[in-house]
């Protein structure tokens, strides 16, 4: 690398002693690095993995499984009417709540289990290498028990639940993408009981 597109030299008595500004520019450019590829995999609000990285994880999983014959459950979560949260405390604690709601879905799962904001209010939990399904319906009940306390904001008391639709690997898709297609259109179904149980 040439030093003179880089830095300033440092000229002492006529002579060239040091080159100003080259580690500056060099760890200003690795930070910036880091800073795009935060932002290309982590969620900005929540500071949780994006859709992009938990699809590339998902990926690995399925091929681990695949070769151990494990199971892997993918768990869609949608938060009911969170539009009115929006609408009636404004944007800034909407996003409280949603940061709040992260926090909530990763106490209600083991350290290994990831899980991701797809965006808006959508999140995604992938459960690896679990013996039965029953394991992931526990984990259901456990983050639906934890949406049974009010989240506080601001000193607000905000009331809110959720729908969650699951998908199994291998039973209910090969790869990733069908995993998650599965698991949005079982959260859907689950959604329209609820919106259904809230009009009657
Ligand atoms: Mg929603």
């Amino acid at each position: 690398m040439d030093v003179s597109i880089l830095g300033y030299p440092i000229i002492l008595d006529g002579q060239k002693i040091g080159v100003y500004g080259i580690y500056t520019d060099i760890s200003e450019r690795i930070k910036q690095e880091e800073i795009v590829k935060y932002q290309a995999y982590y969620d900005q609000l929540t500071n949780l993995p994006n859709r992009r990285i938990f699809m590339e994880r998902l990926e690995v999983a399925i091929g681990i499984a695949k070769e151990q014959n494990k199971m892997i459950a993918v768990l869609f979560i949608d938060l009911d009417k969170f539009k009115n949260i929006n609408d009636s405390f404004g944007h800034n604690i909407g996003d409280k709540l949603l940061i709040a709601v992260g926090c909530r879905l990763t106490n209600s799962v083991k350290s290994g289990d990831l899980v991701a904001r797809m965006g808006g209010d959508e999140f995604i939990i992938m459960l690896e290498n679990i013996e039965s399904k029953d394991i992931a319906f526990n984990i259901i009940r456990r983050i639906h028990e934890s949406f049974g306390s009010p989240f506080i904001i601001d000193g607000n008391e905000i009331n809110i639940s959720a729908s969650i639709g699951t998908s199994f690997y291998p039973c209910d898709g090969e790869d990733g993408e069908a995993l998650l297609i599965k698991s949005d259109n079982r959260m859907y179904l689950e959604k329209s009981k609820v919106e259904k149980f809230q009009h009657n």
